[in-house]
């Protein structure tokens, strides 16, 4: 009988666990709290950048908006001149990426131009992160609504300046007479026009007549009844926000375009109606563009006239001839970009 054993727990398996335990549980929690970090950061990161590019993401796919270069003016105008793209619904992302480049890589844009390239909706983000900065991006629609909300399919303005558009085209005759299905009527375009100023947007605001309203002579009825709408709800502020589009319906995409002088004549009728139904000094100011069928072979002349201000260009603006059309502005002769074998684009 002897005294009692003292109590042989062999602590070593205990005390090497623990020391093994330690150094994981520290590394565990290490590594939550890294990520959780990682999470508050990209959250106030999110929930603070003004737009999608402000965040950085021009720089997610690897490729950069350039600068673009920027050629000498055309011959001073009154008015700078507009020319706008419409690329409609068309193009897949791979061939409108094509596009981006080859605009890219097109040459000088005129000083005294403004550009802009309205593309699909989808194709906004490519633009608006790889496309030449001196081309503006565009929506080719937006809502009427003043914002967000249960709007299934529509695309509101906000989402525009978002994805750093600063123009949309309201009004394209194509909208005004639908394409199987209901078509805007001429308060409603106002009415998009009026919320697109509203939320930051620019406008190119289509107007024209149909074949037979040219051919019956009431062309500047037509024009005069959808800007009407527009002339009581904008304020000589919003003016400034609109160009107006002239684009007579029978000329666009069929290859016929107005004469140089039939377009003049319409865009001259146009501007007047501007000055007695807002004012003059809007009238002086407003770019009215030309569209239908407008490309590099006919862009010099059609530029060339007094109250032509530049052009919304359709099929021409999914090709390199686009970038005639820009430079078609008038030019000096003794210009480079004036003579057209220089341009290397023809
Ligand atoms: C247009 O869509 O606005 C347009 C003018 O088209 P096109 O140049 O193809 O006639």
């Amino acid at each position: 009988m002897g005294q009692r054993q003292p109590s042989t727990i062999d602590a070593g398996p205990f005390l090497k666990g623990s020391l093994s335990f330690f150094p994981l549980f520290f590394l565990f929690l290490f590594l939550f709290f890294f990520v959780f970090l990682v999470h508050v950061v990209s959250v106030v990161l999110h929930l603070t950048g003004p737009n999608l590019y402000a965040r950085g993401f021009k720089d997610t796919e690897g490729i950069k908006r350039p600068a673009g270069s920027a050629g000498p003016p055309g011959i001073p105008a009154e008015r700078k001149y507009l020319i706008g793209g419409n690329w409609k619904c068309n193009g897949t992302y791979g061939e409108n990426m094509d596009r981006v480049t080859m605009f890219n890589d097109a040459g000088p844009i005129p000083a005294n131009v403004e550009v802009v390239l309205c593309c699909p909706d989808v194709h906004l983000p490519l633009l608006g992160s790889s496309l030449r900065t001196d081309i503006a991006v565009g929506g080719q629609n937006c809502g009427v609504g003043a914002g967000f909300g249960a709007y299934t399919g529509e695309t509101s303005s906000l989402h525009l300046t978002d994805l750093g558009c600063t123009w949309v085209i309201i009004g394209h005759s194509e909208r005004r007479d639908g394409f199987g299905m209901a078509g805007e009527t001429v308060e409603l375009c106002a009415a998009k026009t009026k919320a697109a100023i509203d939320n930051g947007l620019s406008v190119m605001f289509a107007i024209g007549e149909h074949k037979e309203e040219r051919e019956s002579g009431v062309t500047m009825d037509v024009c005069a009844k959808q800007l009407a709408p527009l002339a009581k709800i904008l304020t000589a502020e919003d003016w400034a926000k609109v160009a107006i589009a002239y684009e007579p319906v029978w000329a666009i995409g069929t290859g016929l375009t107005a004469t140089p002088a039939m377009a003049q004549e319409t865009h001259k009728d146009i501007r007047e109606w501007v000055s007695a139904n807002v004012s003059p000094d809007v009238a002086a100011a407003v770019r009215i563009q030309y569209g239908g069928s407008m490309k590099g072979a006919n862009a010099i002349e059609l530029l060339a006239q007094p109250d032509i201000d530049g052009g919304l260009i359709g099929g021409a603006s999914l090709k390199a001839d686009f970038f005639n059309v820009i430079t078609g502005i008038p030019m000096l002769e003794s210009h480079p970009l004036a003579n057209k074998k220089l341009r290397g684009w023809l």
